[in-house]
């Protein structure tokens, strides 16, 4: 079972004072806390292995590939992608986004063509489009939203056209928690010849992913948000559509032979990775993949889903409370999930569900009096626009305060953010 003490243990920092108070972090959809095996893995690697990949006969240099190259394998099993060809280390969802939208806009936009993004879109799933459409002379068009945060699927019928290139769409929403139904968003899609590209940074830290049972053309993630390091993230991309993209960034490790006239280019997925990889991350990332997988995906997702549905009932207990997104308040409940069926299966049926993110104002308290007041309590939260303005102005507001829970967040700690929060709304 989940021995949430333990798993505390494994995180040093959890156990640090904040203003002579013992630390709530509840900012895990911004980036996690790393357990002490990363750290770890990490100090080892320098310490012992350091050496440059790919292009090295000497013994660290082959044993620090072995580890870069191991880190793809876990990665791949991790979402269990076909290859290891599909699995391109990045910066982060960010790096892998503007990579894709760079080459595929390169092969694939011309002028007049159109690309889908969602309104709920992180601004890196929106951006890295918008530059693109506006070199090529396309359009970019939005999938709109209701007001109780979800996707408008139905409107993807009329969206679509013959002239749309790919949709573009996040599997959990960074600001309300909404689950996307993607797996309908991509059956749409690919019924009409459109890629999609899945944006994963917060569905990968809290529940299994599966891009062949999703069945999307390409998934974004970044490392520091499943509890591995910053600086490393993930593109995958169907080998088929990867092998028919330019390159990215020019350098070396992409090529096969260059010339002063003429450069051939590597093969997949080194094709894509110009340049010295963060190798010590990629291991990194590796060791955090076992150590969720050892806690299991599906524990992770049946205690965090545990942990929001009683921070909502306990959340709406304040006066003035608004929460945004999770539809009246539920979440998916933990008996939806048969003996026979994992908790995971249940959120890729489930129309739209909510996960471990809750955004909320109180009153007419400004967003950022109560993040800072909240923080003086020792409570770690996000305040302002989450990087999603467009989904603010949707809302008609101007930024939230968030909680995010991570896999090491307990009830005490919420009932620590509740009385905060009553203790702050008390002082307006
Ligand atoms: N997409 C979503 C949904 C996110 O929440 C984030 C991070 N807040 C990103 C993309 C960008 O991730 P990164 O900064 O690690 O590149």
């Amino acid at each position: 079972m989940y021995d949430i003490q333990r798993v505390r243990d494994d995180f040093p920092i959890l156990s640090r004072q904040v203003y002579n108070r013992p630390l709530v972090y509840l900012d895990n959809g911004a980036t996690t806390q790393k357990p002490r095996c990363v750290v770890e893995a990490m100090v080892d690697e320098y310490y012992n292995v350091n050496a440059n990949v790919h292009r090295g006969v000497h013994f660290l240099s082959q044993q620090a590939t072995d580890l870069h190259e191991a880190s793809r394998e876990k990665v791949r099993t991790f979402i269990n992608a076909r290859s290891v060809n599909e699995i391109i280390f990045t910066r982060g969802t960010t790096e892998s986004i503007n990579l894709l939208a760079f080459s595929f806009g390169e092969a694939m936009v011309k002028e007049g063509d159109e690309v889908i993004v969602s309104a709920m879109e992180h601004h890196s799933n929106i951006v890295p489009w918008q530059m693109m459409c506006q070199r090529r002379g396309a359009q970019l068009k939005v999938i709109p939203m209701t007001d109780e945060g979800t996707l408008r699927v139905d409107a993807l019928d009329e969206l679509i056209t013959d002239r749309t290139r790919i949709v573009c769409c996040t599997h959990v929403s960074n600001v309300l928690g909404t689950v996307n139904p993607v797996k309908d968003i991509i059956a749409k899609a690919h019924a009409c010849g459109v890629p999609v590209l899945i944006d994963g940074a917060q569905s990968t830290p809290h529940f299994a992913v599966d891009v062949q049972n999703l069945d999307c053309d390409f998934f974004a993630f970044s490392g520091h948000k499943v509890y591995g390091p910053t600086g490393i993230g993930v593109l995958y991309g169907k080998e088929q559509w990867l092998d028919k993209l330019p390159p990215y960034q020019g350098g070396g490790e992409m090529i096969k032979n260059v010339s002063f006239e003429r450069t051939t280019f590597n093969v997949l997925p080194y094709k894509f990775e110009a340049g010295t990889p963060d190798y010590v991350a990629s291991h990194a990332l590796a060791t955090a993949i076992d150590y969720v997988s050892s806690l299991g995906m599906d524990n992770i997702y049946r205690h965090e889903q545990e942990l929001t549905s009683y921070a909502v009932s306990r959340m709406r207990e304040i006066d003035g409370m608004r929460i945004f997104g999770h539809c009246g308040g539920t979440v998916q409940p933990l008996n939806d999930a048969s003996p026979d069926s994992s908790a995971t299966a249940a959120v890729a049926t489930a129309a739209a569900t909510h996960d471990a993110v809750i955004s909320f104002l109180v009153g007419d308290i400004h967003h950022l009096d109560m993040g800072t007041l909240l923080d003086r309590l020792g409570i770690a939260v996000r305040t302002g626009h989450h990087c999603a303005e467009p989904l603010m102005r949707r809302l008609g507001i101007e930024g939230t305060v968030r909680a995010s829970f991570g896999l090491y967040n307990t009830k005490e700690e919420v009932d620590i953010l509740v009385e905060g929060i009553k203790r702050v709304s008390k002082m307006f």
